[in-house]
């Protein structure tokens, strides 16, 4: 095999399940960065994404299901979290106390519902509306954790662990 094919010779077939999640996670970030997307927690009213994903969903780790059923975003305590899609709240700390301080809102459609986790402060009750881009509470390093992060997770509406699907299915296209 030459160099050259072996530099050009890119098949799916061959790439591994985590570089297949990293060219997911890429791409998911190149449409954020191209403001398609909104970024669950920020530095300010922009719709960027400052504090990347630092653990991806889907990866394999010490869960009860072996894979991790959110993406975290390692942030300083204290940092904004915002809708990322139209939706209402729909619970506050229903999840478990894994997951320290959380919010969980219900899409508009009414198909998911998508949960900010590990907050210090939450700025929402039960039943309030929420529009794409609107400050719903502050980051935090409450519950199971490793060190401050938002660990924003989306799940079928009213799911249990384990029903989780795709953050991106969560986050408004503008
Ligand atoms: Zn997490």
């Amino acid at each position: 095999m030459s160099l050259h094919s072996d530099r050009t010779g890119f098949s799916d077939k061959k790439r591994t399940p985590r570089q297949r999640m990293k060219d997911r996670l890429d791409a998911i970030a190149a449409r954020r960065a191209k403001g398609k997307v909104i970024a669950p927690v920020t530095t300010g009213p922009e719709k960027f994404d400052p504090f990347p994903v630092t653990f991806g969903y889907r990866e394999p780790g010490p869960y009860a299901y072996g894979y991790h059923t959110g993406e975290d975003h390692a942030c300083p305590i204290g940092s904004q979290c915002q809708a990322t899609s139209y939706g209402h709240v729909v619970g506050i700390d229903i999840w478990g106390e894994s997951y320290g301080k959380h919010l969980v809102i219900r899409t508009a459609d009414g198909k998911y519902d998508y949960g900010y986790c590990h907050m210090s402060h939450i700025r929402l009750s039960i039943g309030d509306h929420v529009t794409p881009g609107e400050p719903v509470g502050q980051s935090g390093d409450t519950g199971n954790t490793t060190g401050p992060h938002v660990h924003f997770e989306a799940r079928t509406a009213g799911g249990h662990y384990g029903d989780d699907v795709n953050p991106i299915n969560v986050k408004a296209h503008r």
